[in-house]
């Protein structure tokens, strides 16, 4: 919270600076706003807002670089779901998203035997990056629905908090463990894919491999099946951009997948990475066969272990903190930034947030209005 309380320190000094009403306020209007763009990171304003920007539903930008306009919340709790971790508020999406939900769960209790979708994250309800965890989810197209069954009784809130998905890997992590995975994953994963809007499903290659094998000959719908990193938990479902707004992702490779592309996971989760060492503030350059963590010539090089991991620091012994953070609201599509100040945001004031984070977003919204 300190790192995060002195940001938006900075951010409320550069803007306090343009609240000042004199006549020549509006000439300082435009770099001041370009200031506290730079300096908050896109994460803490979107991560902060508690409700929808109540415009026409869009998906604006990219999975992992965009926002939602029009978001809708999925129901807690539905005929054939629940929702997950409800105090990170992501239960967020597109209206496309929420539907297609309902429609899953609902059928995947009707037709595969499947008690019901655990739902975890979607978008937060204005999309954008995230505090924590996720790269995409940034635009209501993408959802993590748990693989375990979602249990007959509804759960209590804390549960919801405490609960913990399941691993479908056994200890070797190559592969599934029958103990947990059956043939009912198959074919709720597949149901899934039986969904027009539908771009693609991500799955830990291990899975990906136990369904390339349950398919036997019917291999089509594999295609929209993709292996990736983690995903041993959830499966991710991320459905196609149709709008103007936003960047339509790549066709996902044509084939179904099972083969060389899968062979070729297994020698990446199987190979050896010796990991890199840490390096606060500085520049990791290779040195031998190893690493170095090197200083600008304006700080002092703070070496925290024998293997390499160092720290700069200044001559107080603190981490220089950027006057630019790299993903800043100006980082986000332009037309997030409306989505963002659209109706004065309602922000989550809990957590010891404090309350100036409010101040940036309405300061940074009059100003916008002003040109
Ligand atoms: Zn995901």
């Amino acid at each position: 919270m300190k790192h995060y309380q002195k940001l938006i320190g900075i951010g409320l000094c550069i803007l306090s600076g343009a609240s000042v009403s004199l006549p020549t306020g509006h000439l300082q209007a435009e770099p001041t706003l370009k200031k506290a763009k730079q300096a908050i990171p896109a994460k803490k304003l979107f991560g902060f807002v508690l409700g929808k920007a109540d415009l026409k539903a869009k998906a604006i930008g990219y999975y992992t670089r965009g926002c939602l306009a029009g978001g809708q919340a999925l129901a807690v709790d539905g005929p054939a779901w629940q929702a997950m971790r409800l105090s990170r508020n992501r239960n967020w999406g597109h209206p496309k998203l929420i539907s297609f939900i309902e429609k899953l769960a609902k059928e995947v209790k009707a037709k595969d035997g499947w008690p019901g979708l655990l739902v975890g994250d979607l978008s937060q309800p204005r999309g954008g990056p995230m505090l924590t965890g996720h790269r995409s989810h940034q635009m209501g197209l993408d959802a993590d629905i748990w693989l375990n069954p979602m249990p007959t009784r509804k759960l209590s809130y804390k549960e919801r908090e405490e609960t913990s998905a399941i691993s479908m890997l056994d200890k070797t992590r190559l592969k599934v463990n029958p103990k947990v995975w059956n043939a009912t994953h198959v074919n709720v994963i597949k149901r899934a894919t039986q969904f027009p809007e539908v771009q693609r499903i991500l799955v830990h290659p291990a899975i990906k491999k136990a369904l390339c094998k349950a398919a036997g000959s019917d291999k089509g719908w594999l295609r929209k099946v993709r292996p990736w990193w983690g995903h041993h938990y959830h499966m991710h479902i991320r459905l196609k951009c149709t709008e103007s707004t936003c960047k339509a992702q790549g066709a996902t490779p044509a084939g179904d997948g099972c083969g060389k592309q899968l062979d070729h996971w297994f020698k990446l989760l199987t190979r050896k990475v010796k990991p890199k060492p840490r390096c606060i503030a500085g520049k990791l350059a290779k040195k031998g066969k190893g690493w170095e963590c090197q200083c600008p010539k304006s700080l002092k090089r703070v070496a925290l272990s024998k293997k390499g991991a160092a720290k700069c620091v200044l001559e107080d012994g603190s981490i220089p903190r950027p006057k630019v953070v790299k993903k800043n609201l100006n980082w986000m599509p332009k037309a997030c930034h409306n989505v963002l100040l659209a109706d004065k945001p309602p922000l989550y004031n809990s957590l010891q947030m404090p309350a100036g984070i409010e101040i940036p977003i309405r300061k940074a919204q009059a100003l916008a209005t002003e040109k």
